[in-house]
């Protein structure tokens, strides 16, 4: 038999199938959607088999040298969708299989087959081996020729093949401690004065005779020298098992029913449940704001997709996965969620795909790579602020989650979701055409108002001598709540892009050596930092232009803001929460768990503040310069930041006390901001719309994006206009070459960045194009020129 492959060389040359020889011994093993490890040249490299079949046209075949996995990693589904992403994002083949898989199962490992059944249910053969090896070792069962009857047996359910992560996230252990004998008579076999050794049996029978060691020496106060002296005497059994990391693994989540639906709720959701009921697919836009209910559609949605034994892919954005997001999806599907992200250990991430894989959950609420879970039955497919750009993969292989929604959808015959409070405007022209179906939630729950927003001109402040970041109006409000002891959000623009260091004196602003990029101010190590390749170096003493010493930082970091705030507020109490703050595991978590529970007056961030957010005690919003995104050179700052202020606006008076919102800025006319003050979505709708056809961008024009870099300028100049050249020649005259000019960015690393924009309606012919362009000049060697390709892309930098 003969297996064709996909080597792990992302490499034009290698962006193909090769046939290898499965040798004897893997004949009946090795299967389509399987990794195996073949000679490749001089080296042994994976592989991932796309198909088993009886001849080659090859002659002179090698032999695969080893099988990776046991049973498919991948199934047929997710193989072919591989396919599809491949032609459809202009990634290599073997790309777009290893973006499916978690991390992990890329690193270096040892595999062990454990069983999961009692050892004398098992075949004999195997029954010996696991006695006198368990786990059992994937080099012994190689040896002993029982990879195949083990096979069937991890088909069945019957073992699993564990990969054990050499360096991070091993699988965790626990300990565990079982009652040996009957508990009454272990304590009236006990000593009276054992009263230590009476209380950890007590416990144990309490919870029914196991517990992890940490809980029983909790609930009894026995120390680990107690539980080894009955261990010792043989009253308890210890054992090691293997513990799934739960990360969210200390919270009780407190199992919730159902709400009556509203009827603006029934209305949205039987269309839905509808589509659910016929397998059909469809795709559907749920246009409704914060706290207008698309939650508990999705919720119960899901429910009865999961009454139907099928299984269903949430997905929200990376930095709505909080605790409080989990909680609801827990608190409602108990154990059949498993929950990824990228807070997750590399051995969490494994551990939740394995969930899916084995089928022992049948809810996946994730970020973006969630939507790969290997689910057989998918019937319902979400993704909760479809608006968001972290949907989209900024590396290859260059997906939108949206895109694959879709695709998959199509081979399960389900529906997609789409929520949000303010859709994508590619979407809801979607919808408007009847491509996707709208549907609608009209009003907040319990009829709260939306709150009252407010715009501050900032020039007007600045006229009157007020130099401050906090307009006379902001500042009143918030001590206002601080005397009412209320609750307070104040957000600020992503990190870095307004905190840089300049010479008082000649003007000049610190530059990264490497990027055309100017170096962020960290307050913190008193140093700068360059945000795309990493470069770090001390604040200056002096200019290094003019050797003046009025060096300083200017623009607005949280850590500015934080410093300002302790000045005219002495008083308050602030948590800040931004990339530094946050970089630890759980500390997100944690930072919001403490302003729940009102150990803070204010909030103070950047936008990873602005979702998810959602205590009863915020009754202030203040946006502190609503500008810095409406200048990004991208033609969706409008649209970012219409998004952006809408969201941060529903933060504010979920409950029962209303909210206000005040929103800082120094261009009020802008039609985003005064938009979102009525936070009317299809008013600037219509407005964006025009401006959009005007200028010939998405969603009336598709949008390419070809960047090339290179070291010396003048190369990748005439590269770029070569290509140019060659898009211009063979299109068609209605497609517009920009280009070739000079990236936004346009130095990284040392590498001079040039780029062309095609925007185009309808061109057959481009897709094919761009890849012999790719071929072309993606040749290796160490003068050549890096081109990337991105057929849809979000960012224009
Ligand atoms: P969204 O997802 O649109 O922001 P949610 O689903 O979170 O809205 O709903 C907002 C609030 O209203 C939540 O606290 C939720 O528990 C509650 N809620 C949603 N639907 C109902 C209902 N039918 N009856 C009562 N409360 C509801
Ligand atoms: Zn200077
Ligand atoms: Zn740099």
């Amino acid at each position: 038999m003969i297996a064709s492959v996909i080597v792990d060389v992302p490499a034009k040359q290698t962006d193909r199938t090769f046939d290898y020889l499965i040798p004897e011994h893997l004949e009946s093993v090795v299967q389509k959607g399987m990794r195996v490890v073949v000679p490749f040249g001089p080296r042994k490299i994976q592989g991932f088999v796309l198909d088993v079949k009886e001849s080659s046209s090859f002659d002179q075949l090698k032999k695969i040298e080893e099988a990776v996995d046991i049973v498919p990693v991948l199934n047929d589904e997710l193989l072919s969708l591989s396919d599809w992403m491949t032609k459809e994002t202009m990634c290599y083949r073997i790309s777009a299989l290893q973006v499916m898989l978690p991390a992990a199962m890329k690193a270096k490992y040892d595999k062990v087959f454990v069983p999961l059944t009692d050892l004398n249910s098992l075949p004999a053969a195997l029954q010996s081996h696991f006695q006198r090896e368990n786990p059992l070792s994937w080099k012994t069962a190689l040896t002993n020729g029982l990879l195949k009857d083990l096979q069937k047996l991890v088909s069945d359910g019957r073992s699993e093949l564990k990969y054990l992560v050499k360096r991070k996230g091993t699988i965790k252990k626990e300990r565990i401690f079982k009652l040996a004998q009957d508990s009454e008579a272990i304590i009236a076999a006990l000593s009276k004065n054992a009263e230590r050794q009476r209380k950890v049996i007590e416990s144990l029978h309490a919870e029914g005779g196991t517990m992890t060691s940490a809980a029983l020496q909790e609930s009894s106060g026995a120390t680990a020298a107690t539980l080894k002296a009955l261990v010792d005497k043989g009253y308890l059994l210890e054992e090691h098992v293997e513990a799934y990391r739960d990360p969210f693994e200390h919270r009780e989540f407190e199992r919730t029913g159902h709400f009556q639906l509203t009827d603006d709720q029934k209305q949205a959701i039987e269309p839905i449940l509808e589509t659910v009921n016929s397998y059909r697919q469809r795709t559907f836009l749920l246009h409704g704001v914060t706290g207008s209910g698309k939650t508990e559609i999705y919720l119960q949605t899901i429910d009865q997709v999961l009454k139907q034994g099928r299984q269903a892919i949430m997905l929200v954005p990376e930095i709505s996965l909080t605790p409080q997001m989990v909680q609801r999806f827990k608190g409602r599907f108990g154990d059949q969620v498993a929950v990824m992200h990228s807070g997750l250990s590399q051995g969490e991430k494994y551990d939740e795909w394995r969930k899916i894989h084995r089928g022992e959950v049948n809810v996946v609420v994730g970020a973006r790579s969630a939507i790969f879970a290997p689910f057989e039955k998918i019937g319902v497919i979400i993704i909760d602020e479809e608006h968001e750009t972290s949907y989209k993969q900024e590396d290859a292989p260059r997906y939108h989650a949206r895109d694959v929604a879709i695709e998959r959808s199509k081979r399960h015959d389900c529906p997609v979701i789409l929520g949000s409070a303010t859709p994508s405007l590619e979407s809801f022209a979607r919808a408007q055409k009847g491509n996707y179906e709208l549907l609608k939630l009209q009003y907040r729950m319990n009829q709260q108002e939306m709150p009252d927003v407010q715009v501050v001109d900032m020039r007007e402040e600045l006229r009157e001598g007020n130099r401050s970041m906090f307009s006379r109006e902001l500042l009143a409000k918030i001590e206002e709540r601080l005397e009412k002891k209320e609750q307070v959000v104040l957000f600020l623009n992503r990190r870095g892009h307004s905190s840089f260091i300049m010479c008082r004196d000649c003007g000049t602003v610190m530059q990264c050596p490497h990027c055309e990029v100017s170096l962020t101010y960290h307050r913190f190590k008193e140093s700068m930092k360059c945000h795309y390749c990493g470069h770090e170096e001390h604040v200056p003493e002096i200019c290094p232009e003019c050797t003046s010493e009025h060096i300083r930082y200017f623009g607005t970091g949280t850590q500015k803001v934080e410093e300002e705030l302790v000045k005219l507020l002495p008083q308050a109490r602030t948590i800040r929460m931004d990339v530094d703050t946050t970089s630890r595991k759980g500390s997100h978590e944690k930072l919001l768990d403490a302003f729940g529970r009102g150990e803070a007056d204010i909030l103070l961030g950047t936008q990873m503040i602005a979702k998810g957010l959602d205590f009863p005690n915020i009754t202030l919003v203040g946006v502190l310069s609503a500008d810095t995104m409406l200048h990004l050179p991208d033609f969706r700052a409008s649209e970012k930041t219409f998004q952006l202020l809408t969201q941060v606006s529903g933060r504010a008076g979920r409950h029962e006390k209303p909210g206000e919102v005040v929103i800082q800025t120094y261009t009020p006319e802008h039609f985003s901001i005064e938009l979102a003050k009525s936070q009317n979505f299809e008013w600037f709708y219509q407005k964006e719309m025009v401006m959009r056809k005007m200028a010939q961008y998405p969603p009336f024009y598709y949008l390419s994006l070809i960047t090339l870099s290179h070291e010396n300028v003048n190369k990748v100049a005439a590269v770029c206009s070569e290509i140019a050249g060659i898009l211009e020649r063979n299109l068609s005259v209605q497609a517009i070459v920009l280009g070739p000019v000079a990236s936004p960015i346009a130095r990284i690393q040392n590498k001079y960045r040039y780029q062309c924009i095609v925007k185009y309606k309808n061109e057959p012919e481009l897709k094919p194009l761009l890849k012999k362009i790719m071929d072309q000049y993606a040749t290796p060697g160490k003068d050549a020129v890096t081109i990337q390709i991105d057929v849809q892309p979000y960012m224009m930098m």
